[in-house]
């Protein structure tokens, strides 16, 4: 099994109607976007169709687990710009009829399940009304006033707490992400919060980086590095940002004949200092003298 961080009593509970064999048909899990409802909704999904499963695991090792995310047992719908449509809803309630092919169960999920209109949800109530015996459905929702009631009433709502500051913590690290208590702070017990604050602050400054380098605006690079120097979580993740600078020189070199390799040569020369632990200061320094010079 996926290691889920956080979420000890849901998981508890999960595991219990497994073991005791009391699976229900339909589920709302309700919580604050990125905390993890659609990862363990996919290991629960995983474990109930299992051959061999008697708890909140599976053996990975029979044609359930083999075939579970290709095979037709198991299926999860999103929104399309926000909406789940009705003709979706029907297709996904008549696939839903037809018996399992290689598990003992199917099941289905509607991530985003907020985003049904309200047609779709009327569809989907006959579903919930009286669903196949093999069928499992789990809507995923951090918004679930939009559902209708009688929605509501029909499935087993499972509350996701927010993520500890730890949790938080354990998985930004376990993804190699580098984190300051600042991205913690912002991230308010939601782990995608914390990875897009990081990664969209990344994304702006590689993307301006690469311009002015670019462009040998070497007044306005200066000025970037001495940003990076001065913030923490951005010093802090030097390296994927020069990464991302690199794929951006990568993409002009492409489309660009005239475009200095050299660029790309002295950049890379800077990210492997600094993954040899070399000051981050001074390979900025080094880097800005090199590119000074062509
Ligand atoms: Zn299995």
């Amino acid at each position: 099994m996926v290691e889920i961080i956080g979420h000890k009593k849901v998981k508890k509970q999960l595991e219990k109607t497994i073991e005791t064999n009391s699976i229900g048909h339909a589920y709302l899990f309700v919580g604050k976007n990125g905390i993890g409802k659609k990862l363990l909704a996919k290991e629960f999904a995983k474990s109930v169709m299992c051959e061999n499963s008697k708890n909140l695991d599976y053996c990975d090792n029979c044609d359930s687990c083999f075939t579970f995310e290709s095979g037709s047992d198991f299926k999860i719908i999103y929104p399309t710009k926000n909406v789940i449509k009705v003709d979706e809803i029907r297709d996904f309630c008549s696939e839903l009829f037809l018996l399992p092919t290689k598990s003992k169960r199917k099941v289905f999920i509607i991530d985003d399940a907020e985003c049904m209109n309200e047609q779709a949800q009327n569809a989907l109530l006959k579903v919930l009304e009286e669903p196949p015996l093999y069928a499992t459905i789990i809507l995923i929702t951090a918004n679930k006033e939009k559902l209708l009631n009688t929605i509501k009433s029909r499935v087993i709502e499972i509350q996701f707490d927010f993520l500890t500051d730890d949790e938080i913590k354990k998985i930004l690290s376990m993804q190699g992400v580098e984190w300051t208590e600042d991205t913690i702070k912002y991230a308010s017990g939601s782990a995608k919060k914390a990875l897009d604050f990081i990664q969209d602050d990344i994304f702006d400054i590689s993307k301006d980086l690469a311009e002015l380098l670019i462009k040998r605006n070497f007044l306005l690079v200066n000025r970037k590095f001495e940003e990076i120097k001065a913030d923490k979580k951005l010093k802090s993740n030097i390296s994927a940002i020069l990464e991302k600078v690199m794929q951006i020189f990568f993409i002009n070199l492409k489309n660009d004949i005239s475009f200095d390799y050299k660029l790309i040569e002295k950049t890379e020369e800077a990210i492997q200092k600094i993954k040899r632990n070399a000051n981050v200061d001074l390979a900025l320094d080094s880097l800005m003298i090199e590119v000074c010079k062509f």
